[in-house]
């Protein structure tokens, strides 16, 4: 009705106006910014497949133009793919869930299939059968169906999806806690889901982005998690991503933080942190 009255766009038939509202609903782009909130439909970007962990990110977007990054080396016939979502920290049932209703396929994607999400376990519970005591990860027995049960990889006993939801949900819960500190819902959380899971990952980088602590503990932390989040990057093969980046200039700032705090208590020159910083080798490590 608008496209055919005020837009002008007559005759369109209904299947027409269906047809590119399809279109847009499923292979738009959106861009903009400040007051322009728009999408629209590039015609060789829409053709790019989706990825849980793609080889290639936006960059700045300069003026209706889309340009894209590698996020890591590609090899030649590689497949140039992006992702359709807003974060890759999410459960993967969630996350292919999401894809299922908005775009309507089955994401079979390298990270999809891998039972440990390239060895992250973004998604994986504690076991915690026999009384609490089995350390072991839950994995998804076939992670591309979505109702298959989930196994332990100590102990092989096998939980529900929907058992596995619950734990989920907990776990999302712990970590909205605003009114608890947030290294307490860090320790509760590991006392539920794997080390690396997409609620301590998110909290982590919740304490990374917004630190303003100048305390040495303080910096400490940050100074940890940073480096736990390159690991996780690395292991997705995503080292060179804007993230990585964010996150690298934080630990580069918390080490220098460490530095001078020992060089103001005399306990270091300005050579020894020069030699301290080369001996790093932060950058080179995370280009
Ligand atoms: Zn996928
Ligand atoms: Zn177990």
């Amino acid at each position: 009705m608008f496209l055919r009255d005020v837009v002008g766009l007559q005759p369109a038939t209904f299947e027409e106006v269906t047809s590119a509202f399809g279109a847009l609903r499923t292979n738009s782009m959106a861009f903009g910014g400040g007051c322009l909130n728009a999408s629209a439909v590039y015609p060789i970007l829409s053709l790019a497949s989706h990825a849980c962990v793609p080889n290639l990110e936006p960059m700045r977007q300069i003026g209706l133009r889309f340009g894209f990054t590698a996020q890591r080396d590609i090899q030649k016939g590689e497949s140039l793919t992006i992702s359709y979502l807003a974060s890759t920290w999410e459960h993967r049932i969630v996350t292919r869930e999401t894809l299922r209703q908005k775009w309507l396929f089955n994401c079979e994607c390298d990270f999809c299939r891998d039972q440990t999400e390239f060895g992250t376990f973004l998604s994986c519970p504690l076991c915690a059968s026999f009384g609490g005591t089995c350390p072991g990860w839950m994995v998804s027995k076939e992670p591309l169906q979505a109702d298959a049960d989930w196994q332990c990889l100590e102990c092989g006993e096998t939980k529900t999806v929907q058992d596995i939801m619950v734990i989920e949900e907990s776990a999302r819960s712990i970590a909205e806690r605003d009114q608890t500190p947030e290294e307490t819902r860090l320790i509760q959380l590991r006392a539920l889901v794997h080390p690396s899971h997409h609620e301590i990952v998110k909290l982590k980088l919740r304490i990374i982005l917004s630190a303003t602590g100048k305390t040495p503990e303080a910096i400490g932390k940050v100074f940890s998690y940073c480096q736990d989040i390159l690991t996780l990057q690395d292991k997705m093969a995503v080292g060179t991503s804007k993230l990585s980046q964010r996150v690298m200039r934080h630990l580069v700032h918390a080490k220098l933080c460490v530095l001078q705090e020992r060089q103001r208590k005399g306990l270091m020159t300005k050579e020894d942190i020069l030699g301290e910083l080369s001996r790093c080798n932060i950058l080179s490590q995370h280009p």
